[in-house]
């Protein structure tokens, strides 16, 4: 019981200096994303992935991505220049999981050295069934699971096709397999004390009359969070043309899942390799770290 107690005194304690998990933390503390997944499993039709450019801030976005290796070498630079650094993270540019040998690699390196740091990272929920016990095992406490339905027709819609064990699967039948697989992994990684943040992209006329849904789904599966953010429509993406989500009717549905399950409000649809203060990204001036150490 003590154990148990000193163990979760201990979560609480690196989640209160979690700038994504803790509202008061993200003034005070610097997290950096290592950009070492450049695959995904799904396609979503608000991704493009291979659209690059500095100005650009959100999610599947990078300069360049690197190995575990680099992303070690590019920590030390960074921690250096961070001594508020406080999360490691793992965001794409494609899927953590998708990259599996690189992301535990890259975890592992790090860790080694620094088993302080918070380690986190993100991921569409696919291969969850298949690697949740091994993040349970590398001590990672706080996963992002990207889930916008429950339902596989609107799945369908939102998805262009799914990747899962050798086969492309498209339509509902690939929605019904993501589903499930997030499902039973948010479910897994709750039930094992990790603090599962469920993030929601808002689309409209997709997927916004079933967002309070997911909300009450995710919590009695035992997510500790949701984070409901704005639809950004991207050149070359099947969504393009589609309205972005504006802020009223974000923080309308926000205040709504509230009652349901704790919101978080400031994210700030990072790059895959932001680093800094969540309000202040400067992962551009450690373009030239990871080529310089090669
Ligand atoms: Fe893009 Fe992420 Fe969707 Fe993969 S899971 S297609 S990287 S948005
Ligand atoms: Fe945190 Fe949102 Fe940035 Fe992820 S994208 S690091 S959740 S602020």
């Amino acid at each position: 019981n003590q154990t148990n107690n000193n163990q979760s005194t201990k979560l609480m304690e690196q989640t209160s200096k979690h700038p994504c998990y803790s509202r008061e933390a993200h003034h005070k503390y610097a997290r950096m994303h290592l950009p070492v997944a450049p695959q995904c499993n799904i396609g979503c039709n608000y991704c493009n992935r291979k659209y690059d450019c500095t100005n650009e801030s959100r999610p599947g976005v990078t300069s360049q991505v690197i190995t575990p290796i680099l992303a070690q070498q590019k920590f030390i630079v960074v921690k250096e220049k961070f001594p508020n650094l406080s999360v490691v993270g793992i965001a794409g540019p494609g899927d953590a999981l998708a990259n599996w040998e690189s992301t535990r690699e890259a975890i592992e390196r790090i860790k080694a050295s620094n088993p302080e740091m918070i380690f986190c990272l993100s991921t569409n929920g696919l291969m969850l069934p298949h690697y949740a016990p091994e993040i349970v095992k590398l001590g990672i406490k706080h996963v992002t699971v990207t889930m916008n339905t429950v339902n596989p027709e609107t799945g369908a819609k939102i998805y262009q096709f799914v990747h899962y064990q050798g086969k492309k699967y498209t339509g509902i039948e690939g929605a019904k397999i993501l589903l499930q697989n997030q499902l039973t992994g948010i479910q897994y990684l709750a039930g094992q004390g990790v603090l599962v943040k469920v993030n929601i992209v808002m689309i409209k006329g997709i997927n916004d009359q079933e967002i309070s849904e997911v909300v009450k789904k995710v919590k009695q599966l035992g997510a500790f969070m949701s984070n409901i953010m704005p639809l950004i429509p991207v050149e070359g993406t099947v969504f393009a043309k589609l309205p972005s989500t504006n802020m009223k009717e974000l923080n309308q549905m926000r205040d709504l899942c509230q009652i349901d399950l704790q919101q978080m409000r400031h994210c700030k649809q990072c790059r895959a390799d932001a680093i800094g203060l969540l309000s202040d990204d400067r992962s551009r001036e450690f373009d030239a770290v990871s080529p310089n150490l090669i």
